[in-house]
C-alpha cells in the first residue's frame, strides 16, 4: 500500500477544509466550501469533520460507524487519494488545506455520501458467500494454514469502495463488476472449502464488463486501505478460466 507522510506535530495548527458539497434534491450545481479548524494531536479527517459540523456547519453530511477502518463507511477522496476519513491522520498530509470530495464512480446522494448501490449490486452479482459441500452436514470445516495465507489479504477486505472510486476502468463503463466484487470471487477461488461449480461461475464473469475489463493498472491497489490486491485477484480468475477453457477444449477433443 502506498505510504503517507510521516506524522509531523500537527497539534495546534489551522486546517483549511476545501469539501465539495452538493444536494441532489436541489437544482445548485457542485460548489467547494471552505472551513478553517484547529487540529488536536492525532487528529483524523474524521475528526476534523465532526468538529466542523458540530462548531460550524450542522448541514455538512458524510458518512462513518466505527471510527476505527473497520466499517469502511468513510471512504472519501482525500487530497486526490481515495482513503478512509477515520485513517488519515491530519498530520500526515503534506498540505495544510484538505480537498475533500466524495468517491467517484458512484452517484453523489449529498456532499461525502454517494449511492453505493452500483457497488453492492457488482457485489452480489458474483455470489461472495462460501459454497459448501452440503454432505459435509454440521462437521467444522477445517483450513489449513496454507490455504488460509493465500486467502488471507482478500478476507481483510471491508467493502470500503475506495478501489470502486479509483479504477478508471468504473469512469467509462458502469457495467465493470469492478475490483472489490473480482477480488471477493478469487477469494473464494482459493478457498479450499468452496464446492462451486466452477467452470460456471467463471463463465458468468467471462466478459468485457467483467475479468476482461481490468486495465491492470493497479490503481485499486494503490487505493486499498486494507492491504487488499484486487489486480492480482483479477489475474488469477483470468489464470484458472484459460485453464479451465483449455481443459474443456481437450475434453471436447477426446469425445
Ligand atoms: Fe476497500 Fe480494499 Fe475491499 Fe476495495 S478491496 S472494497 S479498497 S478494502
Amino acid at each position: 500500500m502506498r505510504p503517507r507522510n510521516e506524522p509531523t506535530d500537527a497539534a495546534n495548527r489551522e486546517y483549511v477544509f476545501k469539501i465539495l458539497r452538493f444536494d441532489r434534491r436541489n437544482d445548485q450545481p457542485p460548489r467547494f466550501a471552505r472551513y478553517r479548524a484547529r487540529a488536536q494531536r492525532g487528529m483524523t479527517v474524521l475528526e476534523a469533520l465532526l468538529k466542523i459540523q458540530e462548531d460550524q456547519d450542522p448541514t455538512l453530511v458524510f458518512r462513518y460507524s466505527c471510527r476505527g477502518a473497520v466499517c469502511g463507511s468513510c471512504g472519501m477522496v482525500i487530497n486526490g487519494r481515495p482513503d478512509l476519513a477515520c485513517r488519515v491522520q491530519l498530520s500526515t498530509l503534506r498540505s495544510h488545506e484538505v480537498l475533500l470530495e466524495p468517491l467517484p464512480n458512484m452517484e453523489v446522494i449529498k456532499d461525502l455520501i454517494v449511492d453505493m448501490e452500483p457497488f453492492w449490486e457488482a457485489y452480489r452479482a458474483v455470489e461472495p458467500w462460501l459454497i459448501a459441500d452440503e454432505s459435509h452436514g454440521e462437521k467444522e470445516h477445517i483450513v489449513s494454514e496454507k490455504n488460509r495465507a493465500r486467502i488471507d489479504s482478500y478476507v481483510n477486505c471491508i467493502l470500503c469502495a475506495c478501489c470502486y472510486g479509483a479504477c478508471p476502468v468504473l469512469g467509462r463503463d458502469d457495467r465493470y463488476l469492478g475490483p472489490a466484487a473480482l477480488a471477493k470471487l478469487y477469494r473464494f477461488l482459493e478457498d479450499s472449502r468452496d464446492r462451486r461449480d466452477w467452470r460456471k461461475a467463471l463463465e458468468r464473469v467471462d466478459a468485457e464488463h467483467g475479468l476482461w475489463g481490468c486495465d491492470t493498472v493497479f490503481r485499486c491497489v494503490m487505493a486499498c486501505p486494507k492491504h487488499v490486491r484486487p489486480t492480482d485477484g483479477i489475474e488469477g480468475l483470468r489464470r484458472r478460466l484459460v485453464i479451465e477453457k483449455t481443459a474443456g477444449l481437450f475434453r471436447r477433443r477426446r469425445k
